[in-house]
């Protein structure tokens, strides 16, 4: 069981997400900078600061739920010509804006890939890194995701996750439940002309396992050293962890 949904849930439910980004996949970048308030890329600046790309090393990555590129791009930009990432997403929108915003900017060093978390078009041990951001929650079988993942990294290889978390600082988690609730919808309808596609947003968030639930499903899949640290007040939560 996948928290207690049955198959025909879970496909429904990937069907409501391709239907969200297919609405958004335009303005996906300024509704993440008006909706984070520019955090996100503090977030996303973090993830890529630990997987600490650099010129003196060569590095296969695999940006899963990928979208428009911001992962790939900052993972390329600090690792220099020998990193290399491939953008994953199963919303072709998103992965056009992406090209178009790459602008042949990494040449050889970026491709897309069309294609569903839950079923990785690569043989095992095809990466170093996995990196996923404010995407694994939209994946209707979280467990087939990870194990996805563990498959397709090398020994050694390591996997670095960014999701929204639960708030946990006293105070805070009032204003985020009514920022979320009321705001977030809001600023959907008024740069879209669409509430709803933020309502699921917000109740995804929701229903998406606290940071220590998250890290026990990252060891069931089989990784190890799996840490998990909490940003801005556990808005958002770093896992990361390693097939050895
Ligand atoms: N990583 C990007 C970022 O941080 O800006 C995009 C995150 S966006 C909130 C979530 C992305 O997950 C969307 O582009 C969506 O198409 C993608 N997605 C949803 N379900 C997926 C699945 N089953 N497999 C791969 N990607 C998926």
């Amino acid at each position: 069981t996948h928290f207690g949904f049955s198959s025909v849930d879970l496909d429904a439910k990937q069907t409501l997400v391709d239907d969200v980004f297919h609405k958004v996949a335009r303005r996906y970048d300024i509704m993440n900078d008006l909706m984070s308030g520019g955090l996100h890329r503090a977030w996303k600046a973090d993830m890529v600061a630990a997987l600490a790309p650099s010129p003196h090393r060569a590095l296969r990555v695999l940006d899963v739920a990928g979208g428009t590129g911001d992962v790939a791009f900052r993972t390329l930009a600090a690792g220099g010509q020998r990193t290399r990432v491939t953008v994953l997403d199963i919303n072709g929108e998103m992965l056009t804006v992406g090209r178009e915003r790459a602008g042949g900017r990494f040449g050889e060093r970026i491709d897309f890939v069309q294609a569903n978390a839950e079923a990785l078009p690569f043989p095992e041990g095809s990466f170093d890194a996995y990196t996923i951001a404010f995407g694994i929650r939209n994946v209707p079988r979280l467990e087939v995701a990870l194990a996805e993942a563990f498959r397709v990294l090398r020994r050694g290889g390591r996997f670095l996750c960014l999701e929204f978390s639960h708030v946990d600082l006293p105070g805070l988690d009032r204003v985020y439940d009514a920022y979320s609730f009321h705001v977030i919808p809001a600023l959907g309808r008024l740069v879209t002309g669409e509430a709803e596609p933020y309502r699921y947003l917000v109740e995804s968030i929701r229903r998406f396992p606290n940071a220590s639930l998250f890290t026990r499903m990252i060891e069931g899949a089989g990784f190890g050293r799996v840490t998990a640290r909490s940003m801005t007040g556990g808005i958002v939560a770093l896992h990361s962890a390693w097939k050895i």
